[in-house]
């Protein structure tokens, strides 16, 4: 089984301790790529040195719409990240923007200065040809909007995907993967478990977000992307499929979405 974590902050401190067994040990469960996500300013160039460094890793960055700081930080940030790709342009390793998106869930959200961030971002992706990693709570309507107003054809995912069936539709539509992870292992997440019974396996990859959203097997503790291989087989069970296949869609649409050659994948 070869399954890709398309969505972790392995670069968090939370890892600093055991980060190199944790990713042998991911690698021997068949867990052959991770994708890593720096979501401030000060994470994006240790991530991309981590990520050079193992075969194995590859990095998202952007600017977290919960991580939007003041106005002369944020300028500085938007111009390091332009320089980064410019820098990277033809480099896969950083092979995303990410995570990037609305959140209208947080308190005293500004909707403006999210949108702004946001529309920045596609802008820079649109420039660099990358993909995004969306980062959406309760804003799925204007994070469409904002899409199409884009005409933005380099795809994505919708990362920790918790919106509605017709939501889902309308990404797939624009090309975006959707991103699930632990959540759906709960037993109590049952409107997740009837979208996932009727989400196409074109459209599905697969994250763990951690150390967040540790699936119910491993509830309370930090979680990894050695628990990649459990999440699968949890969420195979609840679209009625065996996890052979959902490993194998998962990585396919993954590869498919950034251009990996999906025998180099399974031959590593
Ligand atoms: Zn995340």
């Amino acid at each position: 089984m070869y399954l890709v974590d398309t969505h972790n902050h392995l670069g968090c401190a939370l890892f600093d301790i055991d980060r190199s067994q944790i990713l042998a040990q991911s690698i021997k469960q068949g867990v052959v790529r991770q994708i890593m996500i720096g979501v401030f300013a000060a994470e994006w160039y240790p991530l991309l040195q981590l990520a050079d460094k193992h075969a194995a890793l590859y990095m998202a960055c952007g600017i977290h719409p919960m991580y939007i700081s003041d106005a002369n930080q944020l300028s500085s940030a938007l111009n390091l990240l332009k320089q980064l790709f410019q820098q990277r342009l033809d480099d896969q390793k950083l092979c995303a923007f990410g995570e990037i998106g609305l959140d209208y869930y947080i308190a005293n959200v500004d909707k403006e200065l999210q949108l702004k961030v946001f529309n920045n971002q596609l802008e820079l992706a649109t420039f660099a040809h990358r993909p995004v990693l969306l980062h959406v709570r309760r804003a799925h309507a204007d994070v469409i909007a904002t899409l199409k107003d884009h005409q933005f054809k380099y795809r994505g995912i919708v990362h920790a995907f918790s919106g509605s069936y017709e939501e889902a539709k309308e990404y797939i539509k624009l090309g975006f993967k959707i991103g699930l992870g632990g959540a759906g292992t709960y037993p109590q997440a049952r409107r997740m478990h009837k979208i996932l019974k009727q989400l196409p396996l074109e459209a599905i990859v697969l994250e763990t977000d951690a150390p967040d959203l540790s699936p119910v097997s491993r509830q309370g503790q930090r979680n990894s992307p050695e628990y990649l291989p459990e999440i699968c087989q949890q969420l195979a069970q609840i679209k009625g499929i065996s996890t052979e296949q959902l490993a194998y869609h998962s990585s396919k649409n993954a590869c498919d979405l950034f251009n990996w050659s999906f025998n180099e994948l399974t031959n590593s």
